[in-house]
């Protein structure tokens, strides 16, 4: 398990929480709008952290100072030694946040049966037999549909969220996406930043990011199926709050709180 590097202080990654992110290098996925090449490619190793010691150490020294820590990626759950560096954190009294991409529902599950996650985030990136086009094995479709399974059926706090990228996403794709996590307690859209991608020439000159008004008819696209879908990170967003389960999903949809 190689650190790739470690965020010490977070206000936004482990909501109501202050926290510190550890990204492991490695993925099992590439996905074209990668911001992140080195850690995808588990190229990427923290100079100040270089092994999980190390990070150990930074979070016996800030105990009582953090609330949280947020385990992200690459994929963490590709890591043999993830369940073992859950205990140890969960041990030092710190609520502990799991960044997942969904494709291992195995460890989801081992994660959640021993108690040893209190909040899980499950990306979900285009229609879920799309995921070939992310460099994803055969047959993931179905590990992603276990995995968000595991989720609606757990008692641990999750959301799933979606990166607004060109040509992953569009109203029917976040459609369909909100409708396989029906009744979902957070669905967070989140806009593509314009920044370093692992594969430029994937999308040549077009930009793969939405503008701000195409980014509000995604939300609007989910709203009818989740109890709450929000945009997060866009200038001036306020979440859109969607209707309770056991509503009619194909209503028309009004919203209070413009984005
Ligand atoms: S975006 Fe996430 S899932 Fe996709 S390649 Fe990068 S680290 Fe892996």
């Amino acid at each position: 398990m190689i650190p790739g590097g470690i965020q010490k202080t977070s206000l936004i990654d482990y909501p109501g929480k202050l926290a510190c992110v550890i990204f492991l290098s490695g993925c099992n996925l590439r996905c074209p709008y990668c911001h992140n090449p080195g850690l995808a490619e588990g190229r990427l190793r923290s100079m100040e952290f270089p092994d999980m010691s190390r990070i150990m150490d930074f979070l016996e020294r800030r105990i009582g100072l953090l609330d949280g820590v947020v385990v992200s990626g690459g994929e963490p759950t590709i890591h043999p030694g993830l369940e073992s560096l859950c205990r140890k954190i969960k041990a030092m009294g710190y609520a502990l946040k799991l960044d997942t991409n969904g494709t291992r529902p195995r460890v989801i599950r081992r994660l959640l049966e021993k108690g040893l996650v209190d909040y899980v985030a499950m990306d979900l990136k285009t229609d879920l037999d799309r995921y070939g086009e992310l460099g994803a094995r055969d047959g993931v479709n179905s590990a992603l549909g276990e995995s968000i399974r595991l989720l609606l059926r757990s008692a641990v706090t999750y959301e799933f969220r979606t990166t607004c990228v060109k040509p992953f996403v569009d109203e029917t794709v976040v459609k369909n996406l909100a409708r396989t996590i029906r009744g979902a307690r957070l669905y967070a859209l989140q806009p593509f930043q314009e920044t370093v991608v692992l594969r430029p020439e994937f999308f040549g000159e077009k930009s793969p990011a939405f503008d701000r008004r195409s980014l509000q008819a995604l939300v609007r696209a989910a709203v009818p199926y989740v109890e709450r879908c929000i945009l997060r990170g866009a200038d001036n967003a306020a979440p859109l709050e969607g209707p309770m389960r056991g509503s009619n999903p194909d209503r028309p949809v009004t919203t209070t709180r413009p984005l």
